[in-house]
């Protein structure tokens, strides 16, 4: 019989491919009562760890199983992939989870699985792993579980109980390529059931901020606190980046999705004939991440970011900075007098360095020597800004140089030696 850590190695490694976690945006909770185990809130001695894309690195991320009867062609856990399987049993996963977070190797739980017997015999078995943890270990820490959308109603108000986010994967930005690539997954259901949880979240919502605190009422029902996400695979069908963005902003509107994950396709062993060879540029990933701020932060629209006529993200400069480029008219802007909505629209300008300049400016005017203060990259920004000792000069901003400047310089590659 397969020992707990060579089954941990197995379905650790086969989660990697999963971007979609990261424990922001769920309540507070903890265990300084004395009752309970674990907490949501940084710091209490567990180790927060980012990737500079913003995945959170802190969680136990396993498959309950890797063996899977779904044939998705981008997938490694796939039932024709020739990949050693395994399966741990619902205590196994809690007693890793409770051991992990006990050392402090982890602040929660990332639980997604292979689809084994029926989608809801499988989504039975990972919501138990949630149940054991909350209500037999008082386990307060954070969990995200991967929902299976063909799986019954009151299993998914079950995961949303136990849970602090849910999620579902889109997979591909285009239906027909999900039919292409992973003809046993239906898209309707995928979206029926994100649809379910927008319901079940906003009815959660809606309790708590009606909950009266002067009457005394049934505490109203826990559900996924931290929302809900998705996670699409970029580069293994030809979809661009404006199509991408499109479906992105699609999801954000129709589902309130929390968070968008774009993951860049990474070739399989025994990949099919209809993926292509090697993985997009993982800058594109990140391009995709920065285009996606901007859509939800930054007040842009998705048509205005990807350039109509080219369809694609640039790679080399970042997508703010490529739609000023593109619409120099707007420039020089006046730091001491514009609206938020247009500052936040400047190269190198952060929210936080707008809410700066924003009360800086209340009381005194902001001159050059104040970016370093204010967080502001200099040369990024002082070519389209204009401060009380600053004017660009109009040949500067109007000049094909200008673009040039911001492009990472050639390198001459080196010989190794
Ligand atoms: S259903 Fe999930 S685990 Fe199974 S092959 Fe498809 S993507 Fe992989």
């Amino acid at each position: 019989m397969m020992d707990v850590q060579r089954k941990l190695e197995i379905l650790a490694d086969a989660a990697k491919y999963d971007a979609s976690c990261a424990s922001s945006g769920t309540e507070k909770r903890d265990s300084s009562d004395g009752k309970g185990l674990g907490s949501t809130s940084p710091g209490m001695g567990i180790c927060h760890s980012y990737a500079p894309d913003g995945r959170c690195i802190s969680l136990l991320k396993v498959l309950l199983t890797n063996a899977c009867n779904y044939d998705c062609l981008y997938c490694v856990n796939r039932t024709s992939s020739n990949v050693p399987r395994a399966r741990f049993t619902v205590d196994e996963v809690v007693k890793l989870t409770i051991d992990f977070y006990r050392r402090n190797y982890i602040e929660g739980l990332f639980l997604s699985s292979g689809i084994i017997r029926s989608a809801d015999y499988t989504m039975e078995q990972v919501v138990s792993v949630a149940r054991k943890l909350r209500e037999e270990h008082l386990f307060r820490g954070y969990i995200h579980l991967k929902t299976i959308p063909e799986a019954d109603d009151a299993l998914i108000t079950e995961a949303g109980k136990y849970a602090d986010r849910l999620s579902i994967n889109i997979e591909v930005p285009e239906e027909a390529s999900l039919a292409k690539l992973a003809p046993e997954k239906d898209v309707r259901a995928i979206r029926r059931t994100m649809g379910r949880l927008r319901l079940k979240l906003d009815e959660a919502q809606e309790n708590n901020s009606s909950n009266d605190k002067t009457i005394t009422k049934a505490k109203p029902p826990r559900f996924a606190p931290a929302g809900q996400s998705t996670q699409m695979i970029i580069g293994a069908d030809a979809a661009d980046d404006k199509t991408i963005l499109h479906t992105s902003a699609n999801l954000y509107g129709s589902y309130k999705l929390k968070r968008v994950y774009y993951s860049a396709f990474s070739p399989i062993p025994d990949a099919s004939r209809a993926l292509p060879l090697a993985a997009p540029p993982l800058v594109r990933e990140h391009r995709l991440y920065q285009a996606d701020w901007l859509m939800r932060f930054y007040g842009f629209d998705v048509g205005e970011i990807v350039d109509e006529s080219a369809g694609m993200l640039p790679l080399d400069i970042d997508p703010k900075l490529a739609w000023a480029l593109r619409h120099r008219e707007r420039f020089p802007l006046d730091v001491n007098r514009a609206s938020r909505e247009d500052l936040l629209r400047v190269p190198g300008f952060g929210r936080k360095a707008v809410d700066r300049i924003i009360a800086t400016r209340r009381v005194t005017s902001i001159r050059a020597a104040d970016l370093a203060r204010l967080h502001i990259p200099k040369n990024k920004a002082l070519p389209f800004i204009v401060l009380s000792d600053h004017r660009p000069q109009p040949h500067l901003l109007d000049g094909a140089k200008l673009a040039e400047r911001f492009r990472p310089k050639a390198t001459q590659l080196g010989f190794g030696f």
